[in-house]
Parts: structure tokens; sequence; C-alpha cells
């Protein structure tokens, strides 16, 4: 079996026509490298006695899911030498505890950046929640305001997974110009800002963009029309290697927890893609894990450094 990191060229079994030199989009390497360069921003902030970017996170409950991301954000900051403040809220908070707790945030100059981990307890509205953040603080890049000025081709904190996915794009100088870029999924967080993103007079961008969802007919012949592919659907394996061109660049935002007797966790982390088959197809293509995922983490860091130097 092929394993990930594997230049496919030397390592698989589909016939020789059909193989491409294929170069996986590291996100663990790109977002070390993001980490390594901010650490040096910080570091000379400190020396010219600058404020330290200081991150607060809301976790609330004990989500297996969302704590590991949480300590992945917290990590983070610690290593770049950003301050972080980790709030742990009981599973029954009330909406209203959680509001006074955001406002406290908001107001409180030292903190630069607020995200709190989604999902969300029921009876809780999402939507007031992200509405609560002041946007100089979302570095999520979730609130309206946030969104309508990206929209707008404004300074705007970007979401941070489409943001990931465009540095990871940069790093590895992809063409995207006059590129037809798919999109699957439509998601606030994912699916609908990139395609926005990808779409903008700017590099990475001037892509034509089409955006597909759990209602589009033919899902397999505009997938084959994709110089680049986003799978962010969240169904794993879904992007089969008979729905790819040659070539296609193929970014997997997909992160499911499947259950897997062999791993001691009980389970395994699957993507979008159907990676063994999919990869020899194409020119690049990110690996779940160690692809979006890292990257997301990266660019929240640059939104909360960003936040911290607007306040200079
Ligand atoms: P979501 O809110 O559930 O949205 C999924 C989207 O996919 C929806 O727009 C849905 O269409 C569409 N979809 C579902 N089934 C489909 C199908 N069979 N064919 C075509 N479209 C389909 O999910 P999300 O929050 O965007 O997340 C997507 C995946 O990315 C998940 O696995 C999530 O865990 C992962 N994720 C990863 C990161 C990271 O850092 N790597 C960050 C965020 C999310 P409708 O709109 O019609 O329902």
């Amino acid at each position: 079996m092929m394993r990930k990191g594997e230049n496919i060229i030397f390592g698989c079994h589909f016939p020789r026509l059909y193989l491409c030199p294929m170069k996986l989009l590291d996100g663990k390497l790109v977002s070390q490298a993001v980490k390594d360069r901010l650490k040096t921003q910080t570091d000379e902030r400190m020396l010219q006695g600058k404020k330290v970017p200081h991150l607060a996170a809301i976790l609330i409950g004990n989500n297996g899911a969302s704590e590991t991301y949480v300590a992945s954000k917290v990590k983070s900051c610690s290593e770049i030498g950003f301050k972080s403040t980790l709030i742990r809220l009981d599973a029954d908070v009330t909406e209203q505890e959680l509001l006074f707790k955001l406002n406290e945030l908001n107001e409180d100059f030292d903190v630069d950046g607020i995200l709190v981990q989604l999902p969300l307890p029921k009876g809780i509205s999402e939507q007031k929640i992200i509405e609560t953040i002041l946007p100089s603080k979302d570095v999520d890049g979730f609130h309206p305001e946030s969104v309508g000025r990206m929209v707008q081709g404004l300074p705007a904190f970007y979401p941070a997974t489409p943001y990931g996915i465009l540095l990871l794009l940069e790093h590895y100088g992809i063409e995207t110009k006059g590129k037809h870029a798919v999109v699957i999924g439509r998601s606030n967080i994912v699916g609908r800002p990139i395609s926005i993103m990808l779409n903008k007079n700017e590099y990475p961008g001037n892509c034509t963009v089409t955006v597909c969802h759990s209602h589009t007919p033919n899902l397999k012949e505009i997938c084959l029309q994709g110089d680049i592919i986003i799978a962010a659907l969240g169904r794993p394996e879904f992007l089969k290697a008979d729905m790819v061109k040659h070539g296609a660049v193929v970014v997997d935002v997909g992160i499911t927890r499947v259950a897997d007797d062999s791993k001691k966790s009980g389970f395994a982390i699957k993507g979008d893609v159907d990676f063994e088959n999919v990869a020899p197809l194409c020119s690049y293509i990110t690996p779940v894990p160690g692809g979006v995922g890292p990257m997301t983490i990266a660019a929240l860091m640059m939104n909360t450094f960003k936040a911290c130097a607007a306040k200079d």
C-alpha cells in the first residue's frame, strides 16, 4: 500500500499512463514555517517593548475533538510566545453566562483575539455568540462584519481554515489564475468563504469557481472539470479517482472520526478524499491528517498577531 508522503511516481500500482509527479501539500511543514516567522516577529515585538499577542479560547463541555483542537491552539500560542487564556465552561452553561464572559473579554484590552470552540451545546445560538465577539477581536473571522469586509475585498480577518488553504497554495507557488476551482461544500466556515477568496482578483485567486452542495445533481462531471478541487463536505473518502482529472490540485478539508479497533484511540481520522486512489492523479494533494488541519491553526495565529499589531 502507498504511504502518505511517498512520491507516487515510485510507489504505486496505478497503470503508468495515469502517473503524475504528485507532490504533497505538507500542512505540517508549512504551518511550522508560518509559526517560526510569527515567533521571530513576536520576539521582535518583545524586544521593542510592545504588547505580546494574547488569544482567549472558550471551551464548553468535554467534547473530545474540541478538547484536541483547543489544546493544539493553546500549544501553538506557547510555542510562538503568545499569551493564551483557556476558559473552560460546563456543558450546561447558559447563553446568558456565555454572553457575559464574551463581553468581559471584549472589554479586556489585553485580549487581542477571542475564539469560542464550536459546536456549542443545544440551546445556545451560534449566531448570537459569533455576533457578540468584537469584530476587532474576531480572529476566527466568522462575524458578519468580517465576512462582509472579506467579500468586499477590504482588510479583514479571514476565516482560519480557508485562510490556511490560501497560505498553503501560496507557499507551494500553485498557479491559480484562470483555473477552474470546484468547491464541494458551502458552509460559512469553509466552503463559502474559500469560494469567495479563490474568486478574488489577487493571488491566490482569480479562479473561476463552482460551488457544489448536497443538491448538486452532476457533481462528478463538475469535479472532472476542476483544476483545483476543495473537498469540504465531511463525508469520508467521498471524492473518488473517477471524479478527478489528471494533474488536478486536490485540497482535502474533511476531518471525520471513524471507528477503528486497530487504533489505541478506537478511531481513525478520515478526510473527504479517497487519498490512496486519487493521489496518483494529482499534481498536488493534501494528506489527512497533516494538511489543512495544521494550516487552520497557523492561520488563526496569523490573525491573532494581526489583531495585536493593529493596536500599536
Ligand atoms: P458542514 O457545515 O456540515 O457543511 C458541509 C457542506 O457539504 C454543506 O454545504 C453540504 O451541503 C455539503 N455536502 C454534504 N454532503 C454532500 C454531498 N453528498 N455532496 C455534495 N455536497 C455535500 O461542514 P463544514 O463545517 O464545512 O466541514 C466540512 C468538513 O471539513 C468536516 O469534515 C469538518 O470536520 C472539516 N473541517 C476541517 C477543518 C480543518 O481545520 N481541517 C476545519 C473546519 C472543518 P448543503 O449545504 O446542501 O447541506
